[in-house]
């Protein structure tokens, strides 16, 4: 039976949780353990589709096609296990299953509420598909105190008496601040944060403080004192120089050894070599990249999580550093001069995945720079299609060229796509329909043309999986004219009709793909896309 390890979070936001549980169930895999991860978000968002990239950060794509919340892709690129939705839930799913069975009357007159209705249902999640687990990790997201989170920690509490006694942790991760005017750590919101804790019925198993001075013995022993915890279990998380030392410095801190003390068990120590390579390939590299990220959301990194991530594994793969330069598309709208100025220093230009009007025009010309300049270019998603807009454009002679996302268009060389084939059989939608959860979304398979670049890429294959969310595709009626434009259809969809891959035989590096490959490149298993367009960089920084 599967032992569950609840993590909350107290004090403030952002205390990097989804780290914590990413590299907690690093460990406990290293130690060769089978683990998993879920996440509960206690907002009323059915999922974070819908949300902006601004307020919440990337939304993370599952291969079964969930949009979920980033901290997912954490977990995915440390364990290397493919999340899947029923990984992540928001209480407003929760709401909805139950609304819905309201409405169909399944609970045959009795009054819902919310316990025991909405905590039945949040520990069913929680205990679902696990039986050939060893470890579940649940999540909880917010700060324990906000109303949202409430019923959370109540399944929490009923499931630590449900379940066996050993079988279930709670691990509460806080920030001890340092207060430079008293040149000390305080405690305090450490204790209160508990406090509110164990009002709910619930007393943590361990506590994970984050620290930016180290915590002296002293400190430790007064946290667990008040805390109720023994002092081995009041772990110090000293910030750490990168995420991929986190696993280290948290097994030198004593996190896994604790946890498997909890629940009594006895494993060998980690098998840590794959994160010192990582590490290692991080911190000491050979060489150095720029790469031009040209989006929209580039204010906040977290928008392009995945991506930022998978750019870092495309330079662990070339043992080199790379810069990222985050480059605001609505800029390029100023002139050539301003493109000119900004995208010669790179040796590598991307425009990732995105949504709207506002900024097309200026990813539009950083195509065209990369294209004209022959400086290496990988379009992901919104990136292609921006991509066989500027071929259609400038090499096919079709001036008027756009897509339907951006408003009516004569020359429609981007359009809705209005079905496809989908996991449960044909798929169909309008421009009028819902927003949420209504896109190509999840796994689909493309076909590569033999003798492509990317088939090259791709070590020889012929067929590959990669992960979707989008609305709009390019419009196969005009691959005849893009080709000839010198813009090789060289993915498409088993059925020929949605093109996934595009590529320029006579450019050294120019990719743009339908999917979102970042997605699913991890640090010992970096995207061969993104290791391919690193080594074009590295390739092109000795040309300039
Ligand atoms: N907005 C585009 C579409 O819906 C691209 C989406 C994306 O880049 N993820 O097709």
């Amino acid at each position: 039976m599967a032992r569950y390890i609840f993590i909350t979070g107290g004090v403030v936001s952002s205390l990097g949780k989804g780290l914590m549980a990413a590299s907690l169930a690093a460990l406990l895999q290293a130690r060769g353990y089978k683990v998993r991860i879920r996440k509960f978000d206690p907002y009323l968002n059915v999922d974070p589709g819908t949300m902006s990239p601004y307020q919440h950060g990337e939304v993370y794509v599952t291969d079964d096609g969930a949009e979920t919340d980033l901290d997912l892709g954490h977990y995915e690129r440390f364990t290397g296990v493919s999340a899947r939705q029923s990984d992540n839930v928001t209480s407003g799913r929760i709401y909805q299953q139950i609304i819905a069975r309201e409405r169909r009357g399944d609970y045959l007159g009795a009054t819902v509420q919310v316990i025991p209705h909405v905590t039945d249902a949040i520990k069913q999640f929680a205990l679902a598909e696990a039986s050939d687990l060893d470890f579940v990790l649940c999540e909880i997201g917010g700060t324990v105190g906000d109303i949202e989170s409430l019923p959370f920690i109540e399944a929490i509490r009923q499931l630590r008496n449900d379940l066996p006694r050993d079988q279930t942790a709670l691990i509460h991760v806080t920030l001890v601040p340092y207060i430079s005017a008293a040149g000390e750590l305080k405690t305090k919101p450490t204790q209160h944060s508990v406090r509110e804790l164990t009002s709910l019925g619930v007393q943590p198993d361990l506590l994970l403080c984050r620290c930016e001075q180290p915590l002296p013995d002293n400190e430790r022993a007064k946290i667990a004192l008040f805390c109720n915890v023994r002092k081995e279990a009041v772990i110090p998380a000293l910030d750490a120089s990168s995420i991929y030392a986190v696993p280290s410095q948290y097994h030198a801190e004593g996190l896994d050894h604790e946890v498997l003390r909890h629940f009594g068990l006895v494993a060998p120590l980690p098998e840590m070599a794959r994160w010192d390579d990582i590490l290692d390939r991080y911190e000491n590299p050979e060489g150095e990249v720029t790469i031009g990220v040209v989006g929209k959301y580039v204010g906040l990194q977290d928008a392009y999580k995945s991506l930022n991530e998978a750019l870092v594994h495309g330079g662990m793969a070339n043992r080199v550093k790379v810069k990222i330069r985050w480059l605001d598309a609505e800029l390029f709208e100023q002139g050539d001069a301003e493109i000119a100025a900004q995208l010669e220093p790179m040796h590598g230009i991307l425009v990732p995945g995105g949504f709207g009007e506002r900024g097309s025009e200026g990813k539009i010309a950083s195509v065209r720079f990369a294209r004209e300049r022959n400086v290496p270019f990988f379009g992901i998603c919104l990136g292609m299609q921006m991509a066989c807009i500027e071929g259609a454009r400038n090499t096919a002679g079709i001036a008027a060229a756009s897509s339907t996302e951006f408003g009516p268009t004569a020359e429609p060389v981007v359009g809705i796509i209005t079905e496809w084939m989908g996991k449960e059989g044909l798929e169909q939608r309008s421009d009028q329909g819902d927003k949420g959860g209504t896109m190509r979304l999840g796994a689909f398979e493309a076909r590569l043309s033999g003798n492509s670049h990317v088939s090259a890429i791709y070590g020889g294959a012929t067929a590959i999986s990669e992960r979707h969310r989008h609305r709009y595709e390019v419009n196969v009626s005009y691959r005849d004219a893009l080709e000839q434009g010198g813009l090789v259809f060289s993915g498409m969809s088993p059925d020929g009709l949605l093109p996934e891959i595009v590529e320029r035989p006579d450019h050294p590096w120019f990719v743009g793909v339908q999917f979102h490959p970042e997605l699913k490149s991890k640090p010992f298993d970096p995207h061969p896309l993104f290791a391919g367009f690193i080594a074009a960089a590295v390739q092109q920084a000795r040309l300039v």
